[in-house]
């Protein structure tokens, strides 16, 4: 595959990953698979990627471990037997350093490999990327598995370098273990992660303060150890199973429910209710009624219905009508599942301050100060979110055509086709970024990850060394995205607008059209002969 002209520019590998979590990891078997030379490059000290900072207690999958693992390999899915439906974070990693393992991926990847810029050379159709320690790796493909949740939001709060306690990120905490032990902490951030951990160290802590900005509708996640009966009907269903994930438009194996909210009696609706109330994660999306996030008299019954249940655990009826959202409806934010953060309300070391009542005045040396005083506290959680979608790729100092740099190109938001490339950027991909999101993760990454390891293959095949997507097909997924960008439930209330990252523009970051639209958009450029790209040959 490497042709190139010159010594200088002579490439180290055929394709550089950057990025080990479930998309990189995925990437890299691919590429390897398909025969060329690989290189994978982590910024962390081992596997994982989300799965490898997200290490908070309480961290866990909320998609069914069988659906968020790999699929590609039979004897992988029958041989890893997940504990739990839903995954803590330590059995994850184990996971997927277990498949790391497996296919012999670990002789290609470097840890602690952190890029700091990522320079197109036109002449050579090669990739010059350059990492923190100073040293270089030349490559024909870049593909940036970076991820969507990978660079932590800290808030513009001032004196947060002055507290003198422990204070931790959630998408940042530390391999060792942290003490909580009647310590004084403070969780600062209402969002999945905050309301993973905070119920698992209520009992531990000497006092936890939940600072909420935002209160969030919440439901239960319905987690539960899978049985050997369970375990041997996933093995005996496999093809089923994966012809669902690869196939179904949100990559779950939740079936669609085909009535709608008042198509049911006012009896049936609550019994309804209570089974989705009692269904495990993301089925309370995808089996809901069928109006619930399009049919605002819909939504609010279902709203009520949650609002009764915080009602009927929290007992403090204060902490519980803060609990309750009153600015947002359900679904138009993502919604977190719990274990038992609810009822972690009733527990007397746990209080809640409403951040919207009292914002947060600085940090100092010893606690917080907000509108209404100062609390002191050992140690400070910020499970404030994430710079997410873009944040990874506009750190990366990359450049492409002309010394473009991408933050340049995205100035007003991305614009990308399929969520693959972006014109400009020859021999660029990045898998699981921007306009890729559209259900379960790993399904939709992995569809990518298969679609741009074809057009390298299609390239190779062809003589081609230079894959650039044409502006035009960049345009036409890109206004889709943006045309129908209000048309889901998700309003500018959440992150997947940019909108809790200040400066950023307001542009939506996931796939609007979804997956059908994007398995569509494929079927058509493999038809039309990947024209979708100037493919050429370089030299
Ligand atoms: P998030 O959903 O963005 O939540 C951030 C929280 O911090 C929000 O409550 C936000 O309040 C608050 N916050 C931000 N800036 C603040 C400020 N200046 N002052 C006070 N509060 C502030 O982040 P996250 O909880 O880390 O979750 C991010 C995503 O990661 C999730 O949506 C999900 O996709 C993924 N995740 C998945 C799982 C899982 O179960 N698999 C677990 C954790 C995370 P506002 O709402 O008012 O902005």
């Amino acid at each position: 595959m490497c042709r190139v002209t010159t010594a200088e520019h002579a490439t180290d590998v055929d394709v550089l990953i950057v990025g080990a979590g479930i998309t990189g990891i995925y990437q890299l078997h691919r590429a390897r698979e398909a025969g060329f030379t690989a290189q994978l490059l982590e910024a962390g000290g081992g596997v994982g990627g989300t799965w490898y900072w997200n290490r908070y207690p309480g961290a866990r999958f909320d998609s069914e471990s069988y659906t968020y693992a790999y699929i590609f390999s039979k004897e992988l899915f029958e041989k890893w037997e997940w504990r739990e439906h839903f995954a803590e974070q330590p059995e994850i990693e184990r996971y997927l350093n277990h498949v790391v393992d497996r296919f012999d991926l670990r002789r290609h990847m470097r840890f602690n490999a952190n890029v700091t810029s990522a320079l197109y050379d036109a002449a050579s159709s090669t990739w010059a990327v350059v990492l923190g320690d100073g040293s270089k790796v030349r490559a024909r493909f870049l593909i940036a598995a970076t991820g969507v949740l990978s660079v932590p939001h800290f808030p513009a709060v001032s004196g947060r370098d002055d507290f003198r306690g422990e204070q931790y990120h959630t998408g940042l905490w530390p391999a060792r273990p942290v003490d909580f032990e009647n310590k004084r902490v403070a969780v600062i951030g209402t969002g999945s992660s905050g309301v993973q951990l905070i119920p698992v160290i209520a009992d531990e802590v000497a006092s936890l303060t939940v600072y909420q900005r935002t209160a969030n509708w919440c439901t239960p996640l319905n987690n539960a150890p899978i049985t050997s009966d369970e375990q041997a009907r996933l093995r005996a269903d496999f093809e089923a199973i994966r012809e669902t994930l690869n196939t179904s438009p949100h990559g779950f194996l939740h079936r669609t429910h085909d009535r709608a909210t008042f198509d049911d009696s006012n009896e049936a609706r609550r019994a309804f209710y209570e089974k989705m109330w009692n269904s495990p994660g993301f089925a309370k999306l995808i089996s809901h009624y069928t109006d619930v996030m399009v049919d605002e008299t819909a939504n609010a019954e279902w709203c009520d219905f949650i609002a009764e249940k915080v009602r009927s655990i929290v007992k403090d009826p204060a902490t519980a009508e803060e609990l309750i959202p009153k600015d947002h409806r359900f679904g138009e934010k993502r919604p977190p599942f719990v274990t038992g953060y609810y009822e972690a309300f009733n527990n007397p070391k746990l209080s809640l301050v409403d951040l919207k009542a009292t914002p947060i005045v600085r940090v100092t040396e010893s606690g917080i100060e907000t509108a209404a005083g100062v609390r002191e506290f050992d140690i400070i959680v910020w499970a404030t979110g994430f710079d997410f979608g873009t944040g990874a790729l506009a750190r990366m100092g990359i450049r492409g055509r002309r010394r473009l740099a991408l933050n340049e190109h995205w100035a007003d938001g991305p614009k990308t086709f399929l969520g693959v490339q972006t014109a400009g950027f020859p021999n660029f991909f990045f898998p699981g970024g921007p306009h890729a999101a559209a259900g379960n993760n790993p399904r939709y990454n992995g569809d990518q990850v298969d679609f741009i390891t074809d057009t390298l293959v299609y390239a190779r095949d062809h003589g081609y060394d230079t894959i650039e997507v044409d502006p035009a097909a960049e345009e036409r997924w890109t206004d889709m995205v943006d045309r129908n960008a209000t048309a889901g439930s998700f309003t500018e209330a959440s992150y997947y607008f940019g909108t809790n990252i200040p400066g950023k523009p307001r542009k939506y970051l996931l796939n609007s059209g979804g997956r059908p639209k994007l398995f569509k958009e494929i079927d058509r450029v493999i038809a039309n002969d990947y024209k979708a790209f100037r493919l050429s040959r370089s030299g």
